[in-house]
């Protein structure tokens, strides 16, 4: 079994928790070589028999991620955040988005709503994405009635499931059925608790705890621990998109920069506006900061394809620009005849070419030459969008087999490349449009 380990400490502060026996029965002459083992990752921290419950406790607890992990449903995974800015090194777990449904529906309404949501599937610059769950209101008052839509929903997607009621009757009546799906359940409050958290232990679920602000939320989450459970998801209660997004802001504040423990848990928004594109504003708020799961009434494609663009666009690693591969590529049915662009091989320009050169329905090749994932003009003041790099791709890709002519279009940010490209190629270089949607307007002068 893999041991204990302690990464994330410096060597002197494991070191300090160690019993500093020096018997070398770990493995190493010293305490010291010990802990700096481990603070480098080598070693487990169960290699020392000496070490006490108390300072295992303290090295756990010092090396625990600032927020918590929490899994859910067939893929959701919750929180695991390092940093408060994306530009200090990356976020890693996009917004779990979830669609509401009332209890209240009928089935049909209930079959409905899960269609369309079954249905909102995207595919944006080469990447495919869904939304991630449902999350089933309790309005009904009525635990029996709760359970039934819970099954039906469930039977209805596999996707991730949020039971919300603070009715521990409806909650104990809906769960057991579906705990198998591992479902997010809630919430938790100052009043039923013990008996919500208690049946999240026993089903083997994460929690929401809801309280209405801060020092309530802290509160609340120092006295469920003591029953034994930490699998928490926080929901600061409010529900204003100024209120809401102050809370996700200190509570992620003080999980990063202060490592404070209470609040080492990923965080649940729901929208409060009905409006649809105020609606998604508001979500857009906090999938900016900080939720790591946002509910949200709207479930059409106009209203989420910009929430989802937004969140791709955040959750990418700001050092890895999204890229194609620099291979030979086509657009529609292409013949001896057809135009050949050349682009660079980021993502975001070489889908927006893509997308213009099929509006010109024209059969096109396109070549995205690799600029580690750079646009244009940035590829080309770093070198990266050279002639002879180019060149080199052009006779590489085995286009000049594919087309009769010798043509080769290339982005009007570059015409000064034109020449030299020319020359190295031995290809006849036509300076294109500089923004791809002038592809369009240009395919009609070729
Ligand atoms: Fe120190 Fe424990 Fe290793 Fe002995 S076994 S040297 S006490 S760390």
């Amino acid at each position: 079994m893999k041991g204990v380990t302690v990464m994330g400490l410096t060597g002197l502060e494991i070191y300090k928790q160690l019993p500093k026996k020096n018997c070398g029965e770990c493995g190493t002459p010293t305490c010291l070589a010990f802990a700096m083992a481990l603070a480098s990752g080598k070693g487990a921290l169960d290699a020392c028999p000496y070490v006490t419950d108390a300072a295992r406790e303290a090295l756990d607890s010092a090396s625990a991620p600032p927020i918590k992990a929490i899994k859910f449903g067939s893929e959701s995974i919750l929180g695991d955040e390092t940093v408060i800015f994306r530009h200090d090194k990356t976020f890693y777990h996009p917004s779990t988005l979830l669609i509401q449904v009332a209890d209240t529906l009928s089935e049909d309404e209930v079959q409905a709503k899960l269609q369309e949501i079954n249905d909102l599937e995207f595919d944006r610059v080469g990447l495919h994405y869904s939304i991630d769950g449902v999350a089933i209101i309790e309005e009904s008052g009525d635990p029996i009635c709760f359970a039934k839509v819970v099954n039906q929903v469930a039977n209805l997607t596999d996707r991730s499931l949020l039971l919300l009621s603070e009715n521990t009757e409806a909650l104990k009546a809906a769960v057991p059925a579906v705990a198998s799906r591992k479902p997010l359940i809630g919430s938790a409050t100052a009043a039923n608790f013990e008996d919500v958290v208690n049946l999240a232990k026993e089903q083997s679920v994460p929690v929401i705890l809801k309280a209405e602000g801060l020092d309530a939320l802290n509160d609340l989450v120092e006295k469920a621990q003591k029953l034994g459970y930490k699998e928490f998801v926080l929901d600061p209660g409010s529900r204003s998109t100024s209120q809401t997004l102050a809370n996700l802001t200190h509570l992620r504040r003080l999980a990063i920069k202060k490592k404070f423990r209470p609040f080492g848990y990923p965080v649940i928004a729901f929208t409060g506006k009905s409006e649809p594109l105020a609606e998604i504003t508001e979500a857009s708020v906090y999938v900016s900061k900080y939720a790591s799961a946002v509910v949200l009434k709207a479930s059409s494609k106009a209203q989420l394809l910009p929430l989802m663009t937004l969140r791709q666009n955040l959750y990418t690693d700001p050092q890895k620009p999204i890229q194609v591969e620099p291979i030979l590529h086509t657009v529609g049915d292409v013949n001896e005849s057809s135009p050949v662009y050349i682009t660079t091989n980021f993502s975001l320009t070489y889908y927006s070419v893509e997308g213009e050169v099929e509006a010109s329905k024209v059969p096109s090749y396109i070549l995205p030459i690799d600029t580690d994932g750079t646009s244009v003009l940035t590829a080309y003041a770093a070198g990266k969008f050279e002639p002879e790099k180019i060149a080199d791709a052009l006779a590489a890709c085995g286009v000049a087999d594919k087309v009769s002519h010798r043509n080769l279009i290339i982005p009007g940010y570059v015409a000064v490349i034109s020449g030299k490209l020319q020359e190295k190629s031995g290809w006849k270089v036509v300076v294109g449009p500089r923004e791809s949607s002038g592809i369009v307007p240009f395919t009609r002068t070729l």
